[in-house]
């Protein structure tokens, strides 16, 4: 029978699948359960509440014992973690296609979820969980460092120093924003209720100092913008609660935001309740302890539309406190925008997003040398020398090591190609695998999120996950997935991914050059179908093409 035990990607050069395209398959699943990368490994959880990499301990043995066996010209298809097919295909297809948690419409609810997943029939995939991709933590440090540097583009003049940013959560995500600011030059206050969370921040370098009250917290922050030096200050307290009085105090913050668990109001601690008893209360009488955590997220709201009537830049980061807020009746809760309109999607016009690859040779020195050809072709983009220059201090790899930057159309296929010469003349010591997370700028459909507010009205449409999952088939990409439900919940995003492998042959080359460039491109048409003019202008820059431009 087989069980739980520890897993861990090989390293090196020994192949025990029957290719490069295979092996990356299986090291890239089995790096996704290492301990150092996953959560819960010993239930397959690899992050985001319950984001698993295979269905089950059998499956994942039969993936394991299908991946070592199959053949240049076979394809195995997997239904929400588990492998239920080989078919004869053909050496430019995928060597594996994945489909996670969908469900039919009217069924894409939690409930028909979990009745589903108790009966063994389905898994939920988040979004690089179940295909394959998660590289640790590093992904949620670059997605917020991009964020707060988009926030510094489109206001600060490119840089946050001498700047405070306000903000509260200091959990597995959330914890990436002191550091996220610092990176761009600025100060933060983060508020959490939590002390062990603000430790745990201080002892991973993550936050530098804890305040001992509010005054304290405002006169380090006005002290280190004063001499435009980066500085986190972790603040204990209920943000419900200090946000209002900070605003009162008329705290001269320039940027706010917040990630606490708002998306669940049974993890955010309503004001009146001890920080110690909140696991209790929530227990006890969970709809009494959601109607306070609502009320408390209307003020923390109202305090965060009162900055913004003030003056300052204020976003929503993705935890859905606008909506929590309002439906405790707080009628503003709308005023500021989510971040993705407010700052990702002129990105996203360009075909950027969060690519990323993984060494499969296990050494640090491949990453080194990818990160010294990224600096090599693109000398002129400014913000991303900086991140690349402060992951390789900052970052700790977690299983094999991986490197995450944002890239966009005509730039993807650059470093892919790059890369695969590197795997060609020795320069690196194994293969890369080169992804992405689903949530990029073609990838998804998530009204809530990536396509919120669309200028054509288009969130909800989901022919564009489909299409891009299609595109990626099409063009050679090592391994494709379609999901439904991740980062937002089930009934609320459909999103693809896609992998492809630097092995260093001239096939791998073709492969790379098309996949990466049709991918981050359709990000490009997408946005152009939506009316972006941006999008257009990068489209005629570099050559993409949109029919419906072209009578
Ligand atoms: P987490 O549960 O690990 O951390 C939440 C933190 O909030 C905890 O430390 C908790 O003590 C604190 N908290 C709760 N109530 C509080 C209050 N009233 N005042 C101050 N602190 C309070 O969660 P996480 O993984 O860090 O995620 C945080 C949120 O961000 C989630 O809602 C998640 O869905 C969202 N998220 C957004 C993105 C994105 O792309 N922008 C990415 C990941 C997560």
């Amino acid at each position: 029978m087989s069980g739980p035990r520890p897993v861990r990607a090989p390293r090196g050069t020994e192949l025990s699948a029957l290719g490069w395209q295979q092996e990356a398959a299986l090291r890239m699943l089995q790096n996704n359960l290492d301990p150092e990368v996953a959560e819960h490994p010993d239930k397959l959880v690899v992050y985001g509440g319950t984001g698993k990499a295979a269905r089950d301990w059998r499956s994942f043995d039969a993936m394991v014992r299908t991946l070592r066996t199959l053949k240049q010209d076979e394809t195995m298809l997997v239904q929400s973690g588990r492998p239920v097919g080989v078919m004869q295909t053909h050496e430019w297809a995928p060597r594996v296609l994945i489909a996670n948690s969908n469900l039919v419409g009217d069924w894409a609810t939690w409930e028909e979820f979990r009745r589903l997943e108790a009966l063994g029939l389905t898994m939920y995939g988040q979004m690089t969980a179940g295909s394959w991709i998660y590289i640790g933590t590093q992904g949620i440090l670059q997605g917020t460092y991009e964020t707060f540097s988009a926030v510094a583009a489109k206001k600060f003049g490119g840089t946050l120093a001498g700047t405070i940013t306000l903000t509260a959560g200091l959990g597995g995500m959330g914890g990436a924003q002191p550091l996220a600011v610092t990176m761009n030059d600025g100060v933060a206050i983060c508020i959490d209720v939590d002390p062990r969370a603000i430790e745990r921040r201080i002892e991973h370098r993550y936050l530098d100092v804890r305040a001992d009250s509010l005054d304290h917290a405002l006169g380090l922050a006005v002290e280190a913008r004063d001499a435009r030096r980066p500085l986190s200050i972790g603040l204990l307290g209920n943000a419900a609660e200090l946000l209002p009085r900070l605003l009162a105090m008329d705290a001269p913050i320039d940027i706010v935001t917040d990630q606490t668990s708002a998306h669940d109001p049974l993890a955010y601690l309503p004001v009146g309740i001890a920080f110690e008893d909140m696991a209790d209360a929530a227990a006890k009488d969970p709809a009494g302890f959601t109607d306070r955590a609502r009320e408390s997220m209307a003020r923390h709201v109202e305090a965060m539309v009162g900055f913004q009537d003030a003056g300052a830049e204020v976003f929503d980061y993705g935890n859905s406190i606008r909506g929590e807020a309002r439906l405790a009746g707080y009628e503003r809760a709308f005023a500021f925008p989510g971040f993705v309109p407010a700052y990702i999607r002129p990105l996203f016009c360009e075909g950027k997003g969060p690519f990323r690859w993984a060494a499969l040779s296990g050494e640090a020195s491949d990453i080194a040398r990818t990160d010294r050809a990224i600096l090599d072709l693109f000398p002129e983009n400014e913000s991303l020398a900086r991140w690349i220059k402060l992951a390789g201090e900052r970052v700790r790899f977690q299983g094999l090591p991986a490197r995450i930057c944002w890239l966009g159309q005509g730039e993807r296929d650059r470093a892919g190609e790059r890369f695969n010469d590197m795997v060609a003349s020795g320069e690196l010591a194994a293969p890369l695998a080169i992804g992405r997370d689903h949530l990029d700028c073609g990838s998804v459909a998530s009204p809530y999120r990536e396509t919120e507010g669309m200028r054509d009205g288009s969130d909800a449409i989901a022919d564009w996950p489909l299409l891009n999952a299609m595109v990626n088939v099409a063009s050679g990409a090592s391994w494709v997935s379609v999901h439904h439900g991740g980062g937002v919940g089930m009934g609320r995003s459909l999103h693809a991914g896609q992998v492809t492998v630097a092995d260093g042959t001239p096939l791998a080359g073709e492969k790379i050059r098309r996949v990466l460039t049709n991918d981050p491109g359709m990000g490009v048409i997408r946005h152009v179908d939506a009316g972006y003019e941006a999008a257009e202008a990068v489209a005629d820059e570099r050559g993409v093409r949109v029919p419906m431009r072209e009578d």
